[in-house]
């Protein structure tokens, strides 16, 4: 029999998790448990709630359940890769505990493995409930994505997905310290099957992204993946560059010819502010990639793993 991995990772879930494991004992467990054996890896992201009792308790009535618990916060990011590295399955899935991911699409992606694919992903059809200036953002970041990068982040992709392991070996052969997942599902290539799902409420608690961590989050992604920002400040140095020279004609021109000279205050504020602007703007995208690569070089682990409850 072949076996699934359930992976979820949880920050401070303590209202959801009994609603999660009832619904995935409902929809997915009691319908394949013929035919597949599983696992319910939680892995606990350092929550500062009940989460890690919650999650005893629940393994008391089902020792299929594996929790790993981190040392602290490592982020959703890490708990994902903590998650991959510990699952014994032949096929893994991914979700949040929060329930905005539909259990019963395990069973559609299981046909979708089934028909000979080796990833199958959801995609959000709309951005229902969500504020207008959040949908905003994340379509210009997709576009952004889209237009710098070669790897092909979906609009409204997400994480949730199941995998088979040569997919999940791949993935863990990444080792970067900056994981942007989006983006390394998509590197990684393999034939994808993408099913649409509607956005769904949170069942209980709180949603742990503010727009400070989804604007890390999209600079994560685009850094990651892209050289472009880079390219921007040579852009715009040739540029500015070849502007400066056309004018420097212009003006040779006029003093030589008309004897013009104009005390010209206001003009060279202006370009000096402009270029001083720019050339800070310039260090700054470089700056991001230097912290970036020094992050990397430390070597650190992902996460640190406190307990281990198989
Ligand atoms: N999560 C995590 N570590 C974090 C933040 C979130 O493991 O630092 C988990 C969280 O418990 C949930 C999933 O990641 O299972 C998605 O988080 P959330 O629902 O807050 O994000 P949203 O759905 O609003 O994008
Ligand atoms: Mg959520």
């Amino acid at each position: 029999m072949k076996k699934i991995s359930i992976i979820v990772p949880c920050y401070n879930e303590e209202d959801v998790l009994s609603l999660f494991n009832e619904e995935i004992h409902k929809t997915v467990i009691d319908n394949i448990k013929e035919n597949y054996t599983y696992e319910l890896l939680f892995v606990n992201d350092g929550s500062s709630d009940n989460t890690l009792k919650v999650l005893k308790e629940l393994k008391n009535t089902d020792d299929h359940i594996r929790i790993i618990s981190f040392s602290r916060n490592f982020g959703k990011e890490a708990a994902m890769y903590a998650g991959l590295e510990n699952c014994t399955g032949d096929l893994t899935v991914i979700m949040d505990a929060d329930l905005q991911h539909s259990p019963e699409k395990i069973l559609e992606m299981l046909d979708g493995i089934s028909e000979g694919f080796d990833v199958v992903t959801t995609v959000r059809k709309n951005r229902k409930g969500e504020s207008k200036i959040r949908s905003f953002l994340s379509r210009l970041f997709y576009k952004c994505m889209h237009g710098s990068s070669k790897v092909e982040v979906k609009q409204g992709a997400q994480d949730y997905r199941m995998m088979t392991r040569q997919v999940v070996n791949a993935i863990l052969e990444l080792k970067e310290y900056n994981r942007f997942s989006k983006g390394i599902f998509s590197w990684v290539g393999f034939n994808v099957k993408y099913i649409e799902t509607d956005n769904r409420e949170r069942a209980a608690g709180k949603s742990k992204w503010n727009f400070f961590g989804l604007f890390q989050y999209a600079k994560e992604g685009l850094i990651s993946f892209s050289t472009m920002p880079l390219k921007i400040s040579i852009i715009l140095g040739l540029i500015i560059s070849f502007v400066a020279i056309v004018l420097g004609i212009i003006i040779f021109a006029q003093t030589l010819f008309l004897g013009k000279d104009v005390p010209g205050y206001a003009s060279t504020i202006v370009s000096v502010l402009f270029i001083g602007g720019i050339q800070l703007v310039s260090i700054g995208i470089l700056s991001e990639y230097i912290a970036k690569m020094y992050m990397e070089i430390k070597n650190r682990p992902k996460y640190i793993i406190k307990d281990k409850i198989d």
